[in-house]
C-alpha cells in the first residue's frame, strides 16, 4: 500500500500518480530493467539513456506526482523520501560511478519537461557532465 497519494492540480498532469507507469513498476505489475531493489526503492535503467549511466530511482511505497505535494510532517512520507535518497549510494556503487561522480535530477512540471507523473530521481553519470544543464 502507498502511505500517501497526492493528486496533481496541473492541467498537464491529470493522471493520478497511482495510475502511472512508474506506479505499476513500484507495485510489481510491470518490470523494468532493474539495477537495485529493496522494500522501499526500485532503481532501473532509463529506457532512453542520456548518459552512459542513466538510472531512475522511485519509491515503492509513496505515490507522489509532484514534489510540491510531498509532506514531510507525514512520518511515512518522510521515511520513504529518506529511503529513496538513501538508496543512491548503493546504486552509484553498483553502477561503478561512486568515485567518478554523478548528477541527480528531478524534473518537475512543464518547464522541466517532466513526462511521468510519479516522483523519480534521475541518476546520470559515466561521462563528464556539463553545467548548466539544458
Ligand atoms: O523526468 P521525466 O518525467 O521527464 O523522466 C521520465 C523518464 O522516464 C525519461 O527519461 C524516460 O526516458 C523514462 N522512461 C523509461 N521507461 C519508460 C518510459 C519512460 O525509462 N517506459
Amino acid at each position: 500500500h502507498f502511505s500517501k497519494t497526492a493528486q496533481s492540480t496541473s492541467d498537464v498532469f491529470k493522471t493520478l500518480p497511482c495510475n502511472t507507469l512508474f506506479a505499476k513498476f513500484a507495485r510489481g505489475e510491470l518490470r523494468p530493467n532493474v539495477v537495485y531493489e529493496d522494500d522501499h526503492v526500485l532503481a532501473f535503467h532509463d529506457i532512453s539513456p542520456q548518459a552512459p549511466v542513466h538510472i531512475l530511482l522511485i519509491p515503492k511505497q509513496l505515490a507522489v506526482g509532484r514534489i510540491q505535494d510531498i509532506d514531510v510532517s507525514d512520518a511515512g512520507c518522510s521515511s520513504e523520501l529518506g529511503r529513496l535518497l538513501g538508496a543512491v549510494p548503493h546504486v552509484a556503487r553498483a553502477a561503478g560511478i561512486s568515485e567518478a561522480g554523478f548528477r541527480l535530477v528531478i524534473n518537475q512540471g512543464p518547464d522541466a519537461q517532466q513526462t511521468i507523473n510519479y516522483l523519480h530521481i534521475h541518476l546520470l553519470g559515466g561521462r563528464q557532465l556539463t553545467w548548466p544543464p539544458g
